[in-house]
């Protein structure tokens, strides 16, 4: 599977060298494992917080791919698609994905072998288990009554 985030003629484990704050916005992107499970829906339990992971996935994601199908204009379709930086890390780290290299780098922790960035291929990251490839339903066809019904854990 081809992989269109751009990993070609960066630094070399530019992540090990600076902080997000400093990286480029290619470098920002190039982060990105292609897993797919930020893209999936919560379930966020009010009082303790909790945050619960389901297989209802966003409208625009593909489940072949793990990739949203118009990225760069996706808020035309779904407003509130968090759109992360640096500087808001602090407020959505709770929620990521356990193995979301944002979230790692973040915690101060290094990428995992499987990585685009480490492995060469986006490939790796299906090989490994880690996306949602194949895993989700359409919140399309999934009332909001029944995403309790399709809580996972998530894939590490
Ligand atoms: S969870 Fe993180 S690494 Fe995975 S697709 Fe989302 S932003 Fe990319
Ligand atoms: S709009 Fe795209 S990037 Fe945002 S949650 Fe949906 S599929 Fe993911």
């Amino acid at each position: 599977m081809s992989d269109p985030i751009v990993r070609k003629g960066l630094t070399p484990k530019f992540w090990e060298k600076k902080p997000l704050s400093e990286m480029s916005q290619t470098e920002w992107e190039a982060l990105c494992d292609g897993c797919g499970k930020c893209c999936l829906n919560k379930l966020e339990d009010e009082d303790s917080g909790e945050v619960a992971l389901t297989r209802v996935a966003c409208r625009l994601l593909d489940d072949a791919t793990c990739r949203c199908v118009h990225y760069e204009n996706r808020h035309q379709f779904v407003p509130d698609c968090i759109v992360l930086k640096p500087d808001n890390m602090d407020s959505h780290a709770y929620w990521m994905p356990q193995t979301c290299a944002y979230r790692l780098l973040w915690q101060g922790k290094p990428l995992p072998e499987w990585h685009p960035l480490i492995s060469g291929t986006a490939q790796s990251v299906h090989d490994a288990g880690i996306s949602v490839q194949g895993g989700t339903v359409s919140e399309f066809d999934t009332p909001f009554e029944e995403w309790e019904d399709h809580i996972i854990e998530e894939p590490t």
